[in-house]
């Protein structure tokens, strides 16, 4: 095994941002392509950089993003926060009882792990369904979460995503959703109605997937429990810092749909062109990814890492080889392992798609090589 645990995972991060450091010191910006979907930014003006104080920040920009916000999420009230896990972990303290039961119905497990997290940190039961026959709200239900779209940009069912709802708000219990792409993805291309729109009590988004904006978390839903889970997030230091509201607020007003309707339809040119070399790719809404067992069925040469393990070295070819960034390089802790080319953001938009297969091509190529001599990967993920 190459990554065993959480710490491993954060040592690859930090390796992941030298090589990105080194990239940008000696061949320059342009020499990177960040196929995340969260390649984020922050947009401002230096007069309201002026403006960044501690007080007189958020007087601005905080009462600015009660609107923008609502506009962009739909609800009642806004909540800026340092990241959609801030958001989720916040509202399970806000909402969740110890020994009580928290249900999750996805279009594809697993969730993101910052839910089951804040559920183990408070004590409650919490189980997790992409089968909805199988879904049900037993007795003793504090919330009933539903997540928009998945790490993996899987797509709730809008009827279903309904009926979950109606299900819950029948027993009187809060929904919240986890729409960190959803809010978008599922607005835009899916022509989904808002998660609070649909009902949702409180719903969260990441306003740096598929957005320019920087990392962070909007919530948006009922006053009431907005007023409520705001006293945790302050208490705990969950909330957005001044400099991340301004960039939240001028993210959210240069966030343009057309960029992410282009990228659907190319996909499926990208798609076509790896599909004609290999049978493990499927397209993505925004662009294509490779699971990790799908990833390791393309491997034929004998070896001893894991799925995941193998995704995380590819990751690693692409960026060294080829300046390419995917998520499992630079990820958090428990984040999902799948490669994704996503051709949503702006490092995407001039790419030639024959170009990005050549290099995926020859990295695969690479992994063939390496995966025989693991203290190789180790070296490929670990050391710079
Ligand atoms: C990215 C993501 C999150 C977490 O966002 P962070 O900003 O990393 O906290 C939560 N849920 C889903 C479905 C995601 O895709």
């Amino acid at each position: 095994m190459v990554i065993n645990n959480s710490l491993e995972e954060v040592k690859k991060r930090e390796n992941a941002l030298s090589i990105i450091k080194n990239i940008i010191e000696t061949k320059g910006r342009s020499s990177l392509f960040d196929l995340t979907g969260l390649s984020g930014g922050f947009i401002a003006s230096p007069s309201e950089i002026s403006l960044l104080e501690t007080y007189v920040g958020p007087a601005i920009f905080e009462d600015e993003l009660q609107k923008v916000g609502k506009e962009h999420m739909g609800g009642e009230k806004i909540l800026p926060l340092n990241r959609t896990s801030s958001g989720i972990l916040a509202t399970i303290l806000t909402l969740v009882s110890k020994n009580s039961n928290v249900v999750h119905y996805l279009a594809q497990l697993p969730a993101h792990p910052s839910i089951p997290r804040s559920c183990k940190l408070v004590g409650a039961n919490y189980s997790e369904t992409d089968n909805f026959e199988e879904f049900s709200i037993p007795k003793n239900t504090s919330l009933v979460i539903v997540t928009g779209s998945t790490m993996d940009h899987k797509v709730i069912d809008e009827e279903e995503f309904r009926k979950v709802i109606e299900m819950a708000h029948e027993k009187n219990i809060p929904v919240m959703v986890d729409d960190a792409s959803g809010a978008r993805l599922r607005t835009v291309v899916f022509n989904q109605p808002k998660a609070c729109d649909l009902g949702a009590d409180i719903a969260i988004t990441s306003t740096d997937k598929l957005m320019p904006g920087p990392r962070g978390g909007l919530m948006a839903g009922r006053k009431d429990l907005i007023d409520e889970i705001k006293v945790k997030v302050h208490q705990f230091g969950l909330e957005a810092q001044p400099p991340a509201v301004l960039a939240m607020l001028n993210g959210i007003k240069n966030f343009d749909e057309t960029n992410l309707l282009n990228s659907f339809s190319r996909k499926d040119e990208l798609f076509e062109l790896l599909n004609a070399k290999y049978d493990n790719f499927q397209t993505t809404p925004t662009g294509v990814m490779i699971s990790p067992e799908g990833l390791a069925n393309e491997i034929t040469a004998e070896h001893n890492l894991s799925e995941n393990d193998l995704a995380f070295v590819f990751s690693f070819i692409l960026l060294r080889d080829y300046g390419i960034i995917t998520i499992p390089a630079v990820s958090m802790p428990g984040a999902s392992a799948t490669i994704r080319f996503d051709l949503s953001t702006n490092d995407a938009f001039g790419l030639d798609l024959k170009d990005l297969c050549k290099k995926i091509e020859s990295s695969i190529n690479k992994l063939q090589e390496v995966v025989i001599n693991e203290d190789e990967c180790r070296e490929i993920v670990f050391s710079f």
